[in-house]
C-alpha cells in the first residue's frame, strides 16, 4: 500500500513541487491550503490524480484528516517579507498554533513531521556563513520578528514533542530558494527583479545593494528535503546553495539575463533586513550526502521562461 503523506502550504511555491515530489515518488498525497498566499493553480494538474487529495482548511484551527499518516510536511506560512507584513497575526498563529495542531496530528497518527523553519532564525547573523549551532540575532519587536520567531518557536515546540513524546521529528532550515510558481507580486527579490524588467520598469534594489543572498533552485530543494525527511536525523539541517552574491550584482544579473534596457534605482533598505546570509551546508552533506547540483544561471534561465510564459494581464497585475 502507498505511503501517505499531509503536506501543509501545498498550494504555494514549495509546498506544490513537493507534491509534484511526493507523487512521482509513488505516494498517496494529501495537500492542504488554505490559499492565504497560495494558488490553487499551482496544483490543478494534480487533482484528477487517484493519490491526491485536497483540503481547503486553515491549520491554525484543528487539523483532521481521515485514514492513516506516515508522514507530515508543514509548509504553511506565509514566506516573503511584504506578506508577513501584511499578515502578521496569521503568519504567528501559523508558525504557533498551526505548528502546534499538526504536532499533535502526527502524535495521533504516529507519523513522522519534518518542519520548514528557514535562514531567518539567525536573523541578521553574526556569525558567516551561518552553521547549525548559530542561535541567531533576531530582533524580536521588529517587523520581520513575526516570521523569525513563529519559525523560533516552531523549532522549540517540535524539539518539545521529540523530547517528551517521543514522536519522530525533522527541521529543515530553509535559505533563499527560488523558481517557477513563484508568485510574480509575492515580493520576494528574483519575482520583483524579472517582474520588473518584464514590464520595462528599472529594477527597485534595496539600500546600496551590499547586502548578500545564496538562492537555491527549487529541485536541489526538493531533493535536499526529501532525504532529510527519510533520513534518521533530528536536529535541524540548512538546505541552501552555498553561493553567495550580493543584491547589486544580482540585479545585474538580471539585467544581462533579461536583456532589459533598464537600469538600477536605489530604494530604503527594509528595516532589519539581514546584511548577509551564506548557509554552511556542512551537514547536510555529510548527514544527508546533499549538495546543491543546479547553477544559478541554468536555475534563472528556468525560473526566467516559467515569468515570460505568464499573460501580460497576470504581468501587470503584480505591479506594486
Ligand atoms: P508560499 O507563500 O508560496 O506558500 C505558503 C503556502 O501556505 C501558501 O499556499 C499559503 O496559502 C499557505 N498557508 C499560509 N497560511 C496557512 C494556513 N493558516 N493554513 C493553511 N495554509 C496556509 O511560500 P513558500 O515559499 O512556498 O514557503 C513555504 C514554506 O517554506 C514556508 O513555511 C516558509 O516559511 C518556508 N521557507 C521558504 C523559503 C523560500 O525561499 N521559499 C525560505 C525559508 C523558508
Ligand atoms: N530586495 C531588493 N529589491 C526588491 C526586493 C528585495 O533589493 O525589489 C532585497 C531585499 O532587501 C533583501 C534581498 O533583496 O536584501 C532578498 O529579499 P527577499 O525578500 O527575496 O528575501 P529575504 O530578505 O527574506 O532573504
Amino acid at each position: 500500500m502507498a505511503k501517505r503523506i499531509l503536506i501543509t502550504g501545498a498550494a504555494g511555491f514549495l509546498g506544490s513541487h513537493l507534491c509534484d515530489k511526493f507523487i512521482r515518488e509513488g505516494y498517496h498525497v494529501l495537500g492542504m491550503d488554505n490559499l492565504i498566499t497560495g494558488d490553487r493553480r499551482n496544483i490543478e494538474h494534480l487533482f484528477k490524480l487517484e493519490n491526491f487529495e485536497f483540503y481547503h482548511h486553515d491549520v491554525t484551527t484543528f487539523v483532521h484528516v481521515p485514514g492513516k499518516l506516515d508522514y507530515i510536511l508543514h509548509f504553511a506560512s506565509p514566506a516573503s517579507p511584504i506578506d508577513y507584513l501584511k499578515i502578521p497575526i496569521q503568519t504567528l498563529k501559523v508558525g504557533s498554533l498551526g505548528t502546534h495542531n499538526l504536532l499533535g496530528l502526527a502524535k495521533e497518527k504516529n507519523a513522522r513531521i519534518l518542519i520548514a523553519s528557514t535562514s531567518e532564525v539567525y536573523g541578521d547573523p553574526l556569525v558567516h556563513p551561518q552553521t547549525e549551532e548559530y542561535y541567531g540575532n533576531v530582533n524580536t519587536i521588529g517587523p520581520r520578528g513575526v516570521y523569525d520567531e513563529a519559525k523560533r518557536f516552531q523549532e522549540s515546540i517540535t524539539m518539545a514533542y521529540h523530547r517528551y513524546h517521543g514522536l519522530e521529528t525533522r527541521i529543515v532550515r530553509i535559505f533563499n530558494t527560488y523558481g517557477p510558481r513563484m508568485r510574480l507580486n509575492d515580493g520576494r527579490v528574483i519575482p520583483a527583479f524579472i517582474g520588473q524588467a518584464l514590464r520595462g520598469e528599472d529594477l527597485t534594489v534595496f539600500g546600496d545593494g551590499s547586502q548578500t543572498r545564496s538562492f537555491c533552485y527549487v529541485d536541489d530543494q526538493v531533493d535536499g528535503i526529501y532525504r532529510l525527511l527519510l533520513s534518521d536525523y533530528s536536529e535541524p539541517v540548512n538546505i541552501g546553495n552555498p553561493h553567495e552574491i550580493t543584491i547589486k550584482d544580482f540585479a545585474e544579473e538580471i539585467i544581462r539575463l533579461t536583456g532589459t534596457n533598464q537600469k538600477i534605482i536605489y530604494k530604503p533598505l527594509p528595516q532589519d533586513d539581514p546584511m548577509q546570509r551564506q548557509p554552511d551546508i556542512t551537514r547536510a552533506r555529510e548527514i544527508l550526502g546533499w549538495e546543491p547540483k543546479v547553477s544559478r544561471s541554468e536555475g534563472m534561465e528556468k525560473t526566467y521562461e516559467y515569468f515570460k510564459s505568464l499573460s501580460q494581464e497576470e504581468l501587470n497585475k503584480s505591479e506594486h
